[in-house]
């Protein structure tokens, strides 16, 4: 199965709007040329209009950090998908440091999910063990608990425009990359079986499926030679252009 990588950066929260424009200014000359992979960036919401505004004619994508499922009201801190759709094409939706530090859940996740794609954007979502359930054998049953709520009441003909993140948790921001061939067979044995009796064998095997955890410009090239591992979403290492920029040329094989 032919599936388009895509790489996408989550730059957290980091880069004010002037220096969101100066990181996309130093990696568009080379990233803008680097069709056949999708290349997506996802700056924090202050720098998406000007962000959105540089890329408007060029093949990289933006991707807002979260989204709510209402389209208004009084949600303090939240941003609607009404206010991202001119500017995002995708969103990324349960990163573990939303379900971590900000009480995001499987029910939440579904939410957003559902909400972003009634509004248009294409959902990055992300799932993943922590280390404590990884030790406790439990990695197969969470993540495919994630995947079975996460994408509830979902129709097949929507569930195409998603993209999955497999984020080990302990892999995050730690420099512990999973080993590209357990990172595989995570997905394997747990993602993948899940979408198929969820959305049926030809979308499963058509839904991209990203690794991401401590993603770097040494190590990508691994992970991409893994059958089921269909790009990654990058942290710490989409803050740096040449990085960046390599992970993508990695993805192209
Ligand atoms: C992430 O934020 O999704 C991520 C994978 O971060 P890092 O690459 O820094 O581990």
């Amino acid at each position: 199965m032919d599936r388009v990588p895509c790489i996408a950066g989550n730059w957290k929260m980091n880069k004010n709007i002037t220096e969101a424009l100066q990181l996309v200014e130093e990696m568009l000359p080379r990233l803008s040329e680097l069709s056949g992979v999708e290349r997506v960036v996802c700056p924090p919401f202050i720098a998406l209009p000007a962000v959105a505004e540089r890329l408007k004619d060029e093949d990289v994508f933006v991707g807002s950090q979260n989204v709510h499922w209402k389209e208004a009201g009084a949600f303090t801190g939240e941003i609607s998908p009404t206010m991202l759709q001119d500017l995002c094409t995708f969103a990324i939706i349960g990163h573990s440091e939303r379900r971590a530090y900000f009480g995001e859940t499987d029910e939440t996740v579904n939410l957003r999910v559902r909400a972003a794609l009634d509004h248009g954007l294409r959902p990055i979502v992300c799932v993943g063990e922590t280390l404590e359930q990884r030790e406790a054998g439990q990695t197969i049953d969470v993540v495919s608990t994630q995947v079975s709520q996460g994408f509830a009441d979902i129709s097949k003909e929507d569930f195409r425009r998603v993209i999955v993140a497999y984020e080990p948790i302990w892999a995050i921001g730690t420099g512990k990359a999973a080993t590209p061939e357990d990172a595989n067979e995570t997905i394997v044995a747990s993602i993948r079986p899940v979408l198929t009796s969820m959305f049926g064998e030809d979308i499963a095997q058509a839904t991209r499926i990203q690794y991401g955890g401590s993603v770097k410009s040494g190590n990508a090239a691994e992970f991409f030679q893994q059958p089921d591992i269909d790009g990654a979403l990058v942290g710490g290492a989409s803050l740096r252009a040449d990085d960046f920029i390599a992970i993508v040329k990695a993805a192209r094989g």
